[in-house]
């Protein structure tokens, strides 16, 4: 057997049209034109291309994109001062503080700091418990869009048996949140977990957000699983000096078990972008009073 492949990219480049869609129509309707302000302290390389993107991906979605840059010594008080104007700013409906922030600031004072109907990364609190008692939430982008994929795949997500293996704020813990939600059965897997295989082993939808390459094999795989590939781990390539993407699931053992699975890159990674701007338009179509288009 051999998986089909989720495209991730194309799923994304759909998404993004509706966004784009939606994003005219609020313009037209309502004379509403939904606002992402990204932040990024210091100059990480890494950090510099994700907050490029993003706000060339908002740009390309009519919508309006602000970029603060501030010094990697920025001090913590001068970022929520920041945070505090974005919060009062009507222009901005949705407010990104690019991780990670440099040892002076702390990421969670800056979190806490972010108004909540503007926090389109779901990170704040607010948001995460709104998730866990079932309430209307902003949901992190990454989960949003592996929930999307999922749901295109497999339809009625309802009864499955599903793992995430990984346990963080950012992905693992909301992803079993909404697989909870969405009425499946749900494992969590971690580093302390004892036989990470036998309960992959059992898994119809199989999560992997761990960030060790390729740490997922082929014959931990239940035979027709679906596997989502969130892991971005850099690994020596076959040149002298090059790297290559890989995720945290042996690829090509996988597909050959598996029902459906996401590549890395190509899979995960584009739906994250497309699920921040989905939550862009969230934000301020609920910051504004109006009906949310149904974007997936
Ligand atoms: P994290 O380091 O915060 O969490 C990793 C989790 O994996 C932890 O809960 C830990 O308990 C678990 N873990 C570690 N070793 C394990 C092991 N041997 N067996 C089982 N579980 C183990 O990482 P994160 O922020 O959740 O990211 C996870 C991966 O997803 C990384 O590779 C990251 O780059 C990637 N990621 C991708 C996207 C995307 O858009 N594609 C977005 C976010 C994160």
């Amino acid at each position: 057997m051999t998986a089909r492949l989720i495209d991730g990219k194309a799923f994304a480049a759909a998404l993004r049209e509706r966004i784009a869609g939606a994003v005219a129509t609020l313009n037209r309707a309502h004379g509403l034109q939904p606002g992402l302000a990204v932040v990024l302290v210091g100059e990480d390389p890494a950090s510099t291309i994700y907050v490029r993107s993003k706000g060339e991906a908002t740009h390309a979605a009519g919508m309006l994109s602000v970029t603060e840059r501030l010094p990697a010594d920025t001090p913590e008080a001068e970022l929520l001062a920041l945070v505090g104007r974005l919060n009062r700013d009507p222009r901005i409906h949705g407010i990104l503080v690019q991780m990670p922030l440099p040892p002076q600031i702390n990421a969670n004072a800056v979190i806490a700091a972010i108004d909540p109907a503007k926090d389109v990364d779901g990170f704040h609190v607010e948001n995460a418990g709104r998730l866990a008692v079932g309430l209307p939430a902003m949901v992190p982008c990454t989960p949003l869009g592996c929930m999307m994929m999922l749901r295109d795949v497999l339809g009625e997500l309802r009864g499955r048996s599903a793992l995430v293996i990984g346990r963080s704020n950012i992905v693992g813990r909301p992803m079993a949140q909404l697989l909870v939600a969405a009425d499946c059965t749900v494992t969590v897997a971690h580093s302390r977990t004892r036989d990470l295989p036998g309960e992959c082993r059992r898994a119809e939808i199989l999560v992997a957000a761990v960030g060790r390459p390729e740490l997922v094999r082929g014959d931990w795989i239940r035979p027709g699983a679906t596997v989502i590939d969130v892991g971005m781990n850099r690994i020596p390539g076959d040149q002298p000096g090059k790297t290559r993407l890989v995720g945290d699931v042996a690829f090509a053992e996988a597909r050959a078990v598996a029902g459906a699975i996401t590549p890395v890159p190509g899979g995960v990674g584009p739906m994250t972008i497309a699920c921040l701007l989905a939550n862009t338009v969230t934000a301020a179509c609920r910051q504004g009073g109006i009906a949310v288009p149904a974007l997936a």
